[in-house]
């Protein structure tokens, strides 16, 4: 096992990493920016090295800093956690150049499946059933593109290759607005990932978002965790998560999560992942994998009882998976709140000082976070400041429990959307379950404030 992991990035991620290598009897390398220095987290590191000043680029996205602070304190390995670098081929390759063994995939898998175009393909071959759309990136010629768009069939959805955090996407209702949606597609792709390489899928109307947990080790074991149920969200961003995902056959998830496990094995894939599918009238349609921890990982952890952080610390280290498909075994519900600061109904952004934070507990309650009274939430990174996370035996207790938490919960300083929280557990259409991906933006529009 390795002695010293270095944590490439911040928040509430960089201290679940933290503990994990704790309980693992691993020394905790963290990186922190100018803006980052203060945090608690990066003073409970057993070291903690500054790397740059507040701006991503020049700290938590700077591979070079990275990789020093590593030879510095002379870690073994790097675990980038998710966000900034997680998903960067490039960096992975450079992290394994330099003599460190990056905690994920390799740089090959991470490439492959960071190409939502190759990705979609290898997805086919290997048998996991995808959303019907164009064969690979779109061509330049305008007549094609037409043809290609009314064999899918309007509503169809221009994607970015390269597209990510839901972003690069345009919805095409007819042949009229086609090609100024492909071409505006481009640009902002060429600009935003560097990639102008776009794609046609078939816009679904009312999906659901299901994904897919899995974890594979370098022995060709590879297993799923179940789903999560990812539905709510607002602009592509999830809100909540839950699991297991509610009202959807276990035979239909078994079959789904056996052809991710089996095409993990078939890419070599190893460390953590996740297949994300949107799920209509009983049909699965994979649209990308995320080759990494995932915000929402507690929610499997929770009705699992596997740590994944932990499993993929030790699978990097070569180990093998220390149980077998059959030995998971879900249990109960989870459900989990994302809580970002910013304005819970305008979404504006609200960092600054936390003047009082105060904690929900109980029974089956897990509150993943980096914050406490009087932490200051710089305004540079992304708004989530936490998660809260509650398990009960039925979808009921744990929805029960989800609103205990949120009425305990107080964060003062600054806003939060924690007021939306709270509403949304108590919505009839959420508790019965099973609501869409656009049932979030739909109930704000009708929520109008
Ligand atoms: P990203 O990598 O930016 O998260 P995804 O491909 O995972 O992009 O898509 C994000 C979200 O966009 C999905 O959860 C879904 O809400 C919506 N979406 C993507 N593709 C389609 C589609 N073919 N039909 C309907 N909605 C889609």
């Amino acid at each position: 096992m390795f002695k010293k992991i270095l944590i490439a990035n911040r928040g509430e991620i960089a201290l679940r990493v933290q503990r994990a290598c704790r309980e693992m009897g691993i020394k905790a390398v963290m990186v922190y920016s100018e803006a980052d220095r203060d945090a608690k987290y990066v003073r409970l590191a057993d070291e903690a090295v500054c790397i740059g000043p507040a701006s991503p680029t020049q700290s938590y996205l700077s591979m070079p800093a990275i990789i020093s602070a590593a030879e510095v304190t002379d870690a073994e390995a790097i675990h980038p956690g998710y966000g900034f670098l997680s998903e960067n081929a490039d960096f992975a390759e450079r992290v394994e150049k330099s003599g460190f063994t990056f905690i994920g995939p390799s740089p090959e898998s991470i490439r492959l499946m960071g190409d939502k175009v190759s990705a979609k393909q290898a997805m086919l071959k290997a048998g996991v059933p995808c959303v019907p759309g164009s064969d690979g990136a779109l061509p330049d010629d305008p007549a094609q593109i037409k043809r290609i768009a009314k064999s899918v069939g309007y509503p169809v959805i221009i994607k970015a290759a390269g597209g990510g955090g839901g972003r690069g996407m345009r919805v095409v209702h007819t042949e009229a607005a086609l090609l100024h949606a492909v071409q505006t597609t481009k640009t902002e792709a060429g600009a935003a990932f560097g990639n102008p390489e776009v794609y046609m899928e078939k816009f679904l109307q009312n999906p659901r978002h299901i994904e897919i947990q899995v974890l594979a080790d370098t022995h060709r074991n590879a297993v799923y965790l179940g789903e999560r149920d990812c539905s709510m969200q607002r602009r592509h961003q999830k809100v909540i998560e839950e699991a297991p995902a509610p009202g959807i056959p276990r035979r239909l998830l078994e079959k789904i999560g056996e052809r991710c496990a089996a095409a993990c094995k078939k890419i070599g894939y190893r460390g953590a992942g996740t297949f994300e599918f949107l799920y209509e009238n009983g049909e699965f349609y994979f649209i990308e994998m995320n080759t990494r921890v995932q915000v929402e990982h507690p929610v499997t952890e929770m009705i699992t009882g596997i740590d994944i952080v932990r499993t993929q610390i030790a699978v990097a280290a070569g180990e093998k998976l220390p149980f077998t498909q059959r030995q998971v075994q879900l249990r109960g519900h989870a459900i989990e709140c994302r809580i970002n600061a910013e304005d819970p109904y305008k979404f504006t952004p609200s960092p600054g000082r936390i003047t009082t934070w105060h904690a929900p507990g109980g029974p089956g309650v897990r509150v993943d976070t980096h914050v406490y009274n009087n932490y200051f939430v710089p305004p540079n990174y992304d708004s989530m400041i936490g998660k809260i996370i509650v398990h009960g035996d039925t979808r009921e207790q744990a929805l029960a429990r989800m609103r205990t938490a949120l009425a305990e919960t107080v964060v003062e300083g600054i806003n939060t959307n924690i007021a939306l929280h709270r509403e949304l557990m108590v919505d009839a259409s959420f508790s019965a379950g099973g609501t869409n991906i656009h049932y979030l933006e739909h109930w704000l529009s009708q929520h109008d404030r």
